[in-house]
């Protein structure tokens, strides 16, 4: 299909069913409110051009993409942040980016190692440089498809696939049924497409930061990806456009105080938050739902869920709670208010470990 080009003077409407979804923290659903450019459509994604020949990526819900992506084109080549959740999805990226540039891309950035950012590795080029986190690269060298919160995740599909499917069955015909049967369809395929995912990890690593130096236009247009410290997982990068002032976050950064905290160290996430604060931009690109420019508004909801869990977490090994006890005394937030027991309990118990590595279970000044 041609790539269809619209330039849109209103808020986007998701496309996705955030609020009845397993995923709605997780959905790839949101835009940026009034991109500066361009917006191209293929089947499955919908880039929006945020700087000239930079595009947010997000997918329509025709594939399940789960995440959030970026495309950074240079004179030369094309750099892509963030692979998605499976081969299949990221097939169709690269099918889509197709679509926008003839560029070949030479670099695939993964913000971390989580299945939904990182498990579409596989399909990019041999030659295509794949970088990320010392860390990350450990991690998808790992038997990760046995890990907790790959299987806590992709076990709770079923579930929630029946779910949508009684709901569809309660519903009258209309415009809202019909999203929904979509949504199961794809979703159906996704589980599917699960099968052939065969994790492959960065083969260029950093541990601090590194700049790959490109133009654009003739203009200098230097790619930052800078590891902050340790938050949403242990080797967690973002990607800075300094020129264009925009940073795409992975899960380091989502909106609305929602994020997934089994993998974390959510005592130091809140220092590397300060340290993000640091940087210079104007737009923030998260790994799911929204772009944003408040940035303070959202780093202070963000804050708030994790110092709320971390101190929750506390009090609950201190009464020497079992973690499936624990988690009816947390107040969750985010999409982990109505996330299945299995991941909050894998919250609880990660949170417990962190203490217990770093002895800072009553650290919570700075948390
Ligand atoms: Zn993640």
């Amino acid at each position: 299909m041609r790539p269809n080009y619209t330039r849109p003077n209103h808020r986007l409407v998701p496309t996705c069913l955030a609020a009845i979804s397993l995923a709605a923290g997780l959905a790839a659903c949101g835009g940026v409110e009034d991109p500066a450019g361009a917006v191209v459509e293929t089947d499955t994604h919908r880039f929006e051009e945020v700087a000239p020949g930079v595009y947010f990526i997000l997918g329509t819900g025709t594939i399940f993409v789960q995440s959030n992506a970026m495309l950074v084109l240079s004179d030369e080549d094309a750099l892509v942040v963030d692979s998605h959740v499976t081969p299949a999805a990221a097939r169709a990226l690269l099918a889509s980016i197709a679509e926008v540039t003839d560029k070949p891309v030479t670099h695939l950035v993964n913000t971390h190692y989580h299945f939904d950012h990182a498990h579409g590795n596989q399909v990019f080029p041999e030659d295509v440089a794949i970088i990320g986190h010392e860390f990350t690269r450990e991690m998808l060298m790992s038997d990760v498809l046995k890990q907790g919160t790959y299987l806590n995740f992709s076990g709770a599909i079923p579930d929630q696939i029946a779910a949508w499917k009684e709901q569809a069955g309660a519903m009258e015909d209309g415009e809202e049924k019909e999203a929904l049967m979509e949504q199961i369809v794809a979703q159906e395929d996704h589980y599917v497409a699960l099968g052939e995912t065969a994790p492959t990890p960065p083969n260029v690593t950093l541990t601090n930061r590194m700049t790959i130096h490109r133009t654009w236009e003739g203009q200098d247009r230097p790619i930052e990806v800078i590891h902050l410290g340790r938050g949403h997982t242990g080797g967690d990068v973002v990607v800075l456009l300094p020129n264009e002032r925009i940073v795409f976050t992975g899960d380091l950064v989502l909106p609305g105080g929602s994020a997934y905290i089994g993998d974390g160290y959510v005592n130091e996430w809140l220092d590397t938050l300060d340290r993000f604060q640091e940087l210079e931009f104007d737009l923030v690109l998260p790994g799911h739902n929204e772009a944003f420019r408040d940035v303070s508004t959202q780093l202070g909801l963000l804050r708030d869920m994790l110092s709320s869990f971390w101190n929750d977490a506390v009090s609950a090994r201190d009464q020497g709670l079992s973690a499936e006890e624990a988690i009816s005394t947390i107040e969750w937030q985010g999409f982990l208010a109505t996330a299945p027991d299995p991941i909050k309990i894998q919250c609880v118990e990660r949170a417990w470990a962190v203490m217990d590595e770093t002895g800072g279970s009553n650290d919570t000044d700075s948390a």
